[in-house]
């Protein structure tokens, strides 16, 4: 499958699992908040209905006197109370909405005898509302016209504690009932327009979060290129060696040997690109776990500055370059790491320097400390780098005039080799440069804690 196809399918997939998943949350939040609301209402008017029929509970019982009657010292307690079989409309407006607990909510009051027959009624009367059996104390109704109730009933007592009947204390649901689903129509309407909003935020989302593979793999791509144009040179340079030394009718010696250096050569350039290209992917490997797998040896910096000053003295002769170093330290400096691979990192930072610099120049090593650090500075009287060039040169196979580095058979890896050292010694290269003066590498390498 074409790559760019693969990234789309996969941040598709991507987006919609990122989609289902919010969806799936968003629907449960919306049914937790719906549910929570609706119980919240129910747990209000249990309260209510408790506290309203509990008062006039508590009022009535002290004045009861004989078992389903109501006499006048209780009727003054319920001023709009009607008892069966006498005509309610006389009873004056302003005396039927005296303040009363149960004209404060809608509530409508029955009082029932011991057999659960109707005794008197008071509050906002919800129309034919079925007598239900009076065993249980909390009771939903329904009335003709489709109207919910809630309805709560206590056992009335006469002041002599004689059973005297019931008292019903209720209330109509219905604007609790029409609040609840308004929030549920709100809700329902509400999600598929925030799962167009979840869907457009996880194609974003994916999106992103495919950028850094995205990136990444256009790096690998790059990456084999450049190897694989690198590899093409001295490969290609050998053929042609060799093939035009074939055609020739006769070969003497002087030109069989010129032939078999250029292939030497060329093989030298080859091998190191396959031990660059090798030991860059060894330093991914180490990079990539964390903490990097490091040797943990002790490495004395004094001996390491010595060692690469020696042994690129030879090449600093033959490029007529002065080659020195210097200790800027009272004690020796060690830190914790592979001593191969920091030998690596200076050598490729020094013979650079000593490349890059003109006959006549001068190359120096020095060594100091900071607080926590020891710093090694390569200093050159070389061409130097620009400043947009300076950001670029740690990139893998970058050269700032290919043809002037592969003069000096510099592949571009040298600099990316010796930061991936030095990052995975949890230290850092930086550079300061200005073109036709030279430049200064500085390593910094944290100490080893004593
Ligand atoms: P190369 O193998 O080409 O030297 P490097 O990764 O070591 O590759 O360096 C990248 C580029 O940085 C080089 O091509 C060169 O242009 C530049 N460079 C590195 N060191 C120096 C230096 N000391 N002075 C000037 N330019 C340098």
């Amino acid at each position: 499958m074409n790559q760019n196809k693969l990234f789309q399918l996969t941040r598709w997939r991507l987006a919609t699992w990122y989609a289902g998943v919010m969806g799936v949350i968003l629907g449960l939040c919306g049914l937790g908040v719906y549910e929570a609301i609706a119980h919240a209402h129910r747990i209000t008017i249990d309260r209510e209905l408790e506290s309203v029929a509990g008062t006039l509970h508590d009022s009535l019982e002290p004045v009861l006197k004989q078992p389903a009657r109501l006499e006048p010292e209780a009727i003054r307690l319920l001023p709009d109370v009607c008892q069966v079989g006498t005509d309610c409309s006389k009873i004056p407006n302003s005396q039927r909405h005296a303040a009363g607990a149960i004209h404060q909510g809608n509530y409508y009051m029955r009082l029932l005898d011991r057999s659960g027959r109707l005794v008197a009624v008071a509050g906002v009367q919800p129309g034919n509302l079925p007598l239900t059996p009076i065993e249980q104390q909390w009771q939903n109704l329904r009335n003709d016209v489709g109207i919910n109730y809630r309805q709560i009933t206590f056992t009335l007592h006469t002041q002599d504690y004689q059973d005297w009947g019931y008292i019903q204390v209720g209330r109509s649901l219905q604007d609790v009932e029409n609040y609840v689903a308004t929030v549920r129509w709100f809700l329902i309407l509400g999600l598929p327009g925030m799962m167009l909003l979840v869907a457009g935020s996880s194609w974003w989302l994916a999106g992103l979060a495919m950028q850094p593979i995205y990136k990444s793999y256009h790096q690998i791509q790059q990456f084999t290129a450049d190897a694989a144009h690198e590899l093409r040179t001295p490969l290609a340079a050998i053929r042609a060696t060799v093939e035009s030394t074939l055609m020739m009718p006769t070969l003497s010696e002087v030109e069989a040997r010129d032939t078999l250096q250029t292939t030497r050569r060329q093989n030298q350039r080859l091998s190191q690109l396959v031990e660059d290209l090798l030991m860059l992917c060894r330093m991914d490997q180490l990079t990539a776990s964390s903490p990097p797998k490091l040797k943990g040896e002790r490495v004395c910096l004094n001996d390491l500055v010595s060692d690469v000053a020696e042994e690129l003295a030879a090449l600093a002769l033959t490029a007529d370059v002065m080659l020195t170093s210097q200790m800027q330290v009272s004690s020796p400096l060690e830190v914790t790491g592979d001593v191969e691979q920091l030998y690596r990192l200076l050598s490729n930072l020094v013979s650079n320097a000593i490349h890059y610099t003109p006959a006549g120049g001068k190359v120096i090593l020095v060594l100091e400390r900071s607080p926590h650090d020891a710093l090694i500075h390569i200093q050159d009287t070389g061409i130097g780098i620009s400043v947009p060039e300076q950001k670029r040169i740690f990139d893998r196979f970058y050269r700032v005039n290919s043809d002037r580095s592969r003069h000096t058979g510099g592949s571009g890896l040298g600099l990316s080799i010796a930061n991936a050292i030095a990052l995975a010694h949890y230290g850092s290269i930086s550079v300061e440069s200005e073109p036709g003066k030279g430049s200064r590498f500085t390593v910094r390498l944290p100490l080893k804690e004593v």
